[in-house]
């Protein structure tokens, strides 16, 4: 059931206080990873996600969006795309600016992996400020692709990510599966 899978992915979600600087709470999804059922149980409930809003390809942000948004495109059939930090990608990138809590940074795609036929699911590990996973659908919407929605591991619920997610969603669902 919906609350056997989700007491399952929340006892596999450590908390490490005080990193990777003082006062912040690290949700370290390496326990879940390691567990093979915690981490088919988060790619399946993906998968029906992004199934059930008819995405064609699946956005993974750098890094740990990585490793949950790959085998949820193979299980779902779907191409997977990487948002990478600025500088990584050898082809030619469209590449979106955002504000950190101290000073800014830049996200890359590769514009020629989505096409404007693609509706395009957004996963990530952990939705805190919201800065990244908004630049990353802007970044979608940019290439001309469609928002298929977004989906997260975990939300910090204190933080007012959703409600910067929401406008750049324009509609599309959002997911978290676990909110804290
Ligand atoms: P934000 O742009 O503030 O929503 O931050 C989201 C990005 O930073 C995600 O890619 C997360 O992996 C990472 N992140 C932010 N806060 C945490 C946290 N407390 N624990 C783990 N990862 C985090």
């Amino acid at each position: 059931s919906r609350a056997e899978v989700e007491a399952l992915l929340r006892g596999r979600i450590r908390d490490v206080p005080d990193h990777p600087e003082p006062g912040i709470v690290f949700k370290d999804i390496t326990p879940l990873l390691a567990d093979p059922e915690a981490f088919t149980a988060l790619t399946d409930a993906l998968a029906a996600f992004s199934i059930e809003h008819g995405a064609t390809k699946v956005v993974g942000l750098e890094a740990r969006g990585f490793i949950l948004a790959a085998p949820v495109a193979v299980r779902a059939g779907l191409g997977f795309v990487p948002v990478r930090k600025a500088g990584k990608l050898p082809g030619a990138t469209l590449a979106q600016a955002y504000e950190l809590e101290y000073g800014s940074a830049e996200m890359e795609i590769h514009a020629e992996d989505l096409s404007g036929s693609d509706r395009v699911l957004v996963i990530d590990d952990v939705l805190a400020t919201g800065g990244t996973a908004e630049a990353a659908l802007r970044l979608i919407r940019r290439s001309g692709a469609q928002v298929a929605g977004l989906a997260v591991l975990m939300e910090l619920g204190f933080l007012p990510g959703r409600a910067r997610v929401l406008p750049a969603l324009d509609g599309a669902p959002y997911q978290a599966l676990l909110t804290v």
